[in-house]
């Protein structure tokens, strides 16, 4: 059982807690859910959302943020990728009409090539940016609902994910990479280096820059206020913010399996 502590003078610092500027939606009342429920769809104990339905446990469903993102998102997830594991699921959570996950070898409807990108850093990779600037108008990408823009994301091991690379359905896919991050994972110290981002901090990412470029081309109805997306990072935030609090930077490792345990 997670205790969970009310914010100390610590909480306010942005070295300690990096969301601080951020304007995501207060998630106290995720402190007060002390009991699983069933989840609506497979009945599975789950306390705050299904890991393995993508969605949230009824107690929570109209408290948390509702986000709509300015393209489709599209995670395939590698099947031995731990479900609980993966922050992918906090995307589909917070913006469900614009994000999917598909257990490969499951795949989403790729509609046109040319307005499909993949997120994966690879040599012949560009930035969203250059890829977006190639088009002659934004209006052709930023389309209709039907024939929107659309990112896949790989979620999983590099190993996992550099299988699932190779499928044929994903060739002849523009590979994008994000410009450089620092990630605000808490399992970077030991297993990966501080760029290595989570998917849900790719995620993040990934929708900015894609906004900040329509809002560079002065399109004002499509113009949306960057700080709408942090919400993106909502249950990051929390997680984030009770590893903290529990462990004080010793033992994040245990904490983070902790945290899985009782999501
Ligand atoms: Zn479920």
């Amino acid at each position: 059982m997670i205790e969970f502590f009310s914010p100390s003078p610590l909480h306010y610092d942005p070295t300690i807690n990096p969301f601080i500027n951020h304007n995501i939606n207060s998630y106290t009342f995720l402190n007060n859910i002390e009991n699983r429920s069933i989840c609506s769809r497979c009945n599975k104990s789950r306390r705050f959302f299904c890991y393995t339905c993508y969605i949230p446990v009824e107690s929570i469903k109209e408290q948390i943020p509702f986000i709509k993102l300015p393209l489709k998102i599209h995670i395939i997830k590698h099947p031995n990728e731990l479900s609980g594991k993966s922050t992918a699921v906090h995307a589909a959570l917070l913006a469900p009409n614009d994000v999917n996950i598909y257990n490969y070898p499951d795949f989403p409807k790729i509609n046109a090539k040319n307005k499909t990108v993949l997120l994966y850093p690879t040599s012949d990779a560009f930035t969203l940016n250059d890829i977006l600037a190639s088009y002659s108008s934004i209006n052709n990408v930023h389309d209709t609902e039907e024939n929107a823009f659309q990112a896949i994301f790989i979620d999983g091991t590099w190993k996992q994910a550099n299988k699932i690379l190779r499928d044929e359905r994903l060739q002849g896919l523009q590979h994008v990479k994000l410009n450089k991050y620092q990630t605000n994972f808490w399992r970077y110290q030991r297993r990966h280096k501080n760029d290595h981002l989570s998917t849900i901090e790719a995620i993040y990412y990934f929708v900015k820059e894609y906004q900040q470029y329509i809002n560079n081309m002065g399109l004002n109805d499509l113009d949306v206020n960057l700080t709408k997306y942090d919400n993106l990072l909502f249950f990051y935030a929390f997680m984030h913010e009770n590893i903290r609090n529990q462990y004080a930077g010793k033992k994040v490792i245990k904490a983070w399996k902790n945290q899985i345990n009782n999501a």
